[in-house]
């Protein structure tokens, strides 16, 4: 199966992206053809912040967290530009009704960020990443999914033009992992600013762990664990009994939520703990980071070119 993923370089990765995406991914590449790419020109969408940096940053973490250029194909959007041709040709077959459907765009203008071009556009760019690679399963968190149903959309309405030429994408979501909560119990997301990250200092992620909304119940008494957002984060680290020995502190009672925190930040720094030292490795070495991404943009741009050599003829851009 060809599976792909991207992530923007928005900001420092965070605990939804890895679960609800990188993870899934790592999971994936034992036995598929697997893709895998830091997605700038999306980033731009959302301001583009220090780009050049989280780029580089969003490169490291991935490699870290256990994305292998051996077995994937692991580029930067940017260096295989026939997504743009592509976005270009697939915005013909995109009904505007369809954009102005979309949720995370209305999400986004409902929290007050400014709409501009792009982020209304935004899934067509998207849909160009999913089609160009002829990708069929995007392992993607909950939010995404409408975009992978637009991806579909448009390519039934450019296949019904032109014959069976895109490969109709399917979204995989992870069950358990759905949407993980920001510390103050919204979905978790680089632009609200309300992230717990993968690979921050220790204090500092006590600190925000420490943030995270909780209800006001009395130390003794017991206490409700499905609609905790410290218990909601918690569970993505823990399996079996751990995690019944949590809940049974839950519902025992006499602990606060600050000791459940406590608990939260020690399996997080655990868990991650082997992803830190080979994050650390890459970071020394941006060199061999730079070297992976160019011939990861080389392998797919190898798959990339025949694609659009076949777009650009069918559709006649080709004369
Ligand atoms: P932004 O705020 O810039 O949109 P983001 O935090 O939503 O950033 P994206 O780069 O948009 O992150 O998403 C990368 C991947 O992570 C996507 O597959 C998305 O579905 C997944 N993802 C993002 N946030 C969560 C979350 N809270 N829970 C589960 N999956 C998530
Ligand atoms: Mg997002």
């Amino acid at each position: 199966m060809r599976v792909l993923t991207g992530i923007q370089p928005s900001g420092d990765l965070h605990i939804g992206n890895y679960f609800g995406s990188i993870k899934q991914m790592v999971d994936a590449q034992a036995e598929n053809e697997t893709f895998a790419f830091i997605a700038n020109y999306h980033a731009q969408t959302s301001g583009g912040k220090d780009l050049s940096r989280f780029t580089m940053q969003a490169a490291t973490d991935f490699l870290a967290l256990g994305i292998d250029p051996e077995k994937s194909t692991f580029w930067v959007q940017s260096d295989v530009k026939e997504v743009l041709e592509l976005y270009w040709i697939l915005s013909s077959f995109t009904p505007m009704g369809l954009l102005e459907r979309a949720h995370s765009y209305k999400d986004k203008t409902a929290k007050g960020i400014a709409a501009n071009h792009s982020l209304f556009s935004y899934p067509v760019l998207m849909a160009a990443d999913i089609l160009l690679f002829g990708s069929e399963v995007v392992p993607v968190g909950k939010d995404q999914i409408q975009h992978i149903e637009i991806a579909r959309d448009i390519a039934t309405k450019f296949n019904n033009e032109y014959g069976d030429i895109l490969v109709l994408p399917e979204f995989r979501v992870q069950e358990e992992v759905q949407t993980v909560p920001g510390i103050d119990g919204q979905k978790m997301s680089k632009s609200y600013g309300n992230v717990v990250n993968i690979f921050g200092e220790e204090k500092k992620q006590l600190k925000t762990i420490k943030k995270i909304v909780t209800e006001q119940v009395a130390l003794e008494e017991p206490k409700e664990y499905e609609t905790c957002n410290v218990y909601n984060m918690a569970k993505l680290f823990l399996e079996g009994d751990n995690l019944i020995a949590l809940q049974e502190r839950y519902k025992k009672g006499g602990e606060g939520h600050g000791h459940f925190k406590i608990y939260l930040a020690e399996v997080m720094w655990e868990y991650f703990r082997e992803f830190r030292e080979k994050r650390e490795y890459y970071e020394n070495n941006q060199n061999e980071v730079r070297e992976i991404l160019k011939a990861g943009a080389d392998k797919a741009r190898a798959v990339a070119t025949p694609m659009i050599e076949k777009i650009r003829e069918v559709t006649g851009i080709k004369y």
